[in-house]
């Protein structure tokens, strides 16, 4: 069973790697996109980190849900409420319970990646996070397994490179998009692997 505080080392081991991991992911949005990703999580992370030791939720739901919430709110570009939704939504379908089993978190988090394509309106293979997020998702479904959701996530992540970006900043440099990683997709993989490390 994973219980809140598994949740909340979850969240604080994503912001250890969001500041260790900044300057890549920066470097990664400077080749596609405006050269703001990590510092955006860093800020994002940050402030859950902050809000989560501040006000401790009871439940694993509410631990996601608060820190879905604060990332809307401190992070201004495009991964701010797409992971915002993605936390939220992931929190709000696990429910009130106090103890979540591997299982209720797989399914949870296959809502919390739908509500991200919806909001923002990619697919797999737009060269995004979602390249990282849904094979992650479907990994971890179907082998109840934290290392292999990593190992998936991690391979979503390098397959962005020859992808050409269909959607956010990325697509609007069409073809040179191509040949390098997409700056969400090797966040969410940090996400993932983040998880994986929690579960030990
Ligand atoms: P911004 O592009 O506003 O500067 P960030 O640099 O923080 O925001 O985040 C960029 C990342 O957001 C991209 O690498 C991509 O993974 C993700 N992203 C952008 N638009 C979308 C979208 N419509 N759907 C899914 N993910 C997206
Ligand atoms: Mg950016
Ligand atoms: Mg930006």
């Amino acid at each position: 069973m994973l219980d809140t505080g598994f949740f909340r080392r979850w969240m604080a081991a994503m912001a250890a790697a969001v500041d260790r991991e900044a300057g890549r992911l920066t470097e990664l949005d400077s080749a596609i996109g405006d050269a703001d990703h990590g510092s955006n999580l860093q800020r994002g992370f940050a402030a859950v980190a902050a809000a989560l030791e501040k006000e401790p939720p009871a439940t694993p739901g509410a631990v996601l849900a608060l820190a879905g919430r604060q990332l809307i709110s401190t992070v201004g570009g495009a991964s701010g409420p797409l992971y915002g939704t993605l936390l939220r939504r992931t929190g709000k379908a696990l429910g009130d319970d106090a103890e979540v089993t591997p299982e209720q978190l797989a399914a949870a988090l296959r809502v919390g990646v739908d509500a991200v394509a919806q909001l923002g309106g990619a697919k797999a293979g737009d060269k995004t996070m979602l390249d990282a997020l849904i094979p992650a998702a479907a990994a971890l479904g179907e082998s109840l397994s934290f290392g292999a959701a990593r190992t998936a996530a991690d391979e979503g992540a390098v397959a962005t490179v020859p992808l050409q970006a269909r959607k956010g900043r990325a697509s609007y440099l069409g073809e040179r998009s191509i040949g390098h990683q997409d700056p969400g997709a090797a966040s969410s993989a940090l996400l993932i692997g983040t998880l994986a490390d929690t579960a030990g």
